[in-house]
Parts: structure tokens; sequence; C-alpha cells
């Protein structure tokens, strides 16, 4: 990939600095955003798992039937780096707008009495939705603030995990479908690179992978005449591809236009004027997230 990402937390840093410089309507989110990042990326540099192993028959199976590799609930986690980062997010955001504020204060004080967060982690690994609601509902809190912290806490882990597990994948065969070749989850950002290569980036374990360039991975469009997108000249680097047969939209980076260190969660947080534009538009996001204010 010819792409400049940011990998090391300092670099991360800088690509705050960047998109603050280029567009400071997003200082206040990123005062909360930057810290966050950083915190994610401090912790995977301590994170200890247990790379997981897929067997030879079992991978050349999944890789031929176009199978991810794994099902999310197989992902493994460092308990200890997540739980702390859990304690770290919710001081964040005790310090960030008052909806998370609030909820951020009840939750740690629960993390103190009887609140186990390894049951959140697990809960997001095992799509266990009643759970969250239960906790909400008991602590009193926003349920989205419980959601947001709980997967922020295992994001590090799920990248680490992401990025083992993409050496069984195929260097020669590109996987061209429209959701994770690891996890099997829809991406949540797009980026254009050079010569008219495009990746796009899963929206639970953020690995990056190849598709057409002209292509809906929401219902695996390629007919041009029904694809088409946004674009402002006062933002070159950025555009929002539509889909007409499904309605669904993805924000893509261009990455040619721009000489910045790109941190996909970053573009990703800092590109919420164009999902407004593109919903205002009558489209809608192909995911959904846990939180974006
Ligand atoms: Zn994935
Ligand atoms: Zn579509």
């Amino acid at each position: 990939m010819t792409v400049n990402f940011a990998l090391t937390p300092g670099q991360v840093n800088k690509a705050v600095e960047t998109v603050i410089k280029n567009n400071p309507v997003y200082t206040d989110m990123l005062a909360f955003y930057g810290p966050l990042f950083d915190a994610q990326e401090e912790s995977k540099t301590r994170l200890r798992i247990e790379p997981l192993q897929i067997a030879d028959d079992v991978r050349a199976v999944k890789t031929q039937e176009k199978f991810p590799l794994i099902e999310i609930k197989d992902f493994a986690y460092d308990k200890t780096e997540s739980t702390n980062l859990f304690i770290t997010i919710g001081r964040l955001a005790q310090e960030a707008n008052p909806k998370l504020a609030a909820s951020a204060s009840i939750l740690i004080k629960a993390v103190d009495t009887n609140l186990e967060p390894e049951r959140l982690f697990n809960a997001i690994l095992n799509g266990n939705e009643a759970l969250f609601e239960n906790v909400s509902e008991a602590l009193d809190i926003e349920k989205q603030v419980l959601g947001f912290m709980t997967y922020n806490s295992l994001k590090p882990s799920l990248c680490t995990g992401a990025d083992q597990l993409s050496a069984y994948l195929s260097k020669d065969e590109p996987w061209l479908k429209g959701y994770c070749p690891i996890c099997g989850s829809a991406p949540i950002i797009s980026i254009l690179e050079g010569e008219g290569a495009r990746s796009l980036i899963c929206s639970f374990c953020w690995h990056p992978w190849s598709v057409k360039r002209v292509y809906c991975p929401f219902c695996d469009n390629s007919d041009n005449k029904d694809l088409h997108y946004l674009f402002n000249e006062e933002e070159k680097d950025l555009r929002v591809d539509l889909c007409d047969k499904c309605n669904k939209y993805l924000k893509t980076i261009d990455t040619r236009q721009v000489g910045r260190l790109i941190y996909p969660p970053l573009e990703q947080v800092s590109t919420l004027h164009l999902d407004f534009k593109a919903q205002e538009e009558g489209f809608e996001p192909g995911v959904k997230l846990f939180m974006e204010d």
C-alpha cells in the first residue's frame, strides 16, 4: 500500500494536529479524541495477545468460499490492558461533553464496586446487546456511551489481532468483497490510492483490504450508472461515494490529494460534516456506529 498511515503514537498526534489546522471546527471534538487515540496507540505497544492459529486446510476452504478468517467472537483481547483503557477513556470522557461526562463518571464508580468490564468486553464479542440494555438501565446511563467506551477499550486488541491474522491472507489474490476478510464486518471508510487502487477499512477491526474502484460494498454493485459521489472543490481530499441501488453511502479519503499522514479512526470522526451532507441527500450510512458526537 502506498498510503502514509500514521502508525506510532507520535504520528497519530501529528495527524490530529494537521486535521485541527485544516479544519478548526473539529478542535473541541479532537480535544477528546486526540488523547483517546493516543491512549489506544500507547496501549497497543503493551498488549499481550496470543496469536490465533488457523490450520492450513481451514484457511484454504475459507479463502475459496470467501469466508472471513474468523468470527467476531473469536477475537482475543488483553484483559488487563482493556480494563485499564476503560478507566482511562472514562476519565477522558469526564472532561468531554456533558452527555459523555455524566455516564462516564457513573461507569468509573461502578467499575470500583460491582461492574466487571470483562463482561462488557465479552458481550461485544458475542453480540450480547441485552447486557448493554441491562447495565445502562441499571446504572441509568446512556447505552451509547457504554457501548462506545467498551468498544474503544477493546479496539487496540482487535486491531492487533487483525494485524496478526492478516499474515494468513493470500497476497496474490485480492479479497475484492464488501466485507472484511478478517472478521466479516462492513467497511467504515474507504481510501483511494495512486493508480486507481482503492481500499476499504473494516468498521470493527480496522483491517484495510483492496476492492475495485467503482464498487458499492453494501450491495456488491459495480454498475457505474448507479454509483456516483458527492464532492466539494474546497476539500479535494474527501468525497462521499453514493449508491442508488441500496441507498447507502461511504466516506472516502483521496490520499492522492493529501500529503498528511492518514489515521483512519481520525478521518472517520473528522469528516462528520460529510455524514450530514450525505444524510441530507437521503442516503444512509452503511454501518451503525456506537457514538459519533
Ligand atoms: Zn474486520
Ligand atoms: Zn449499494
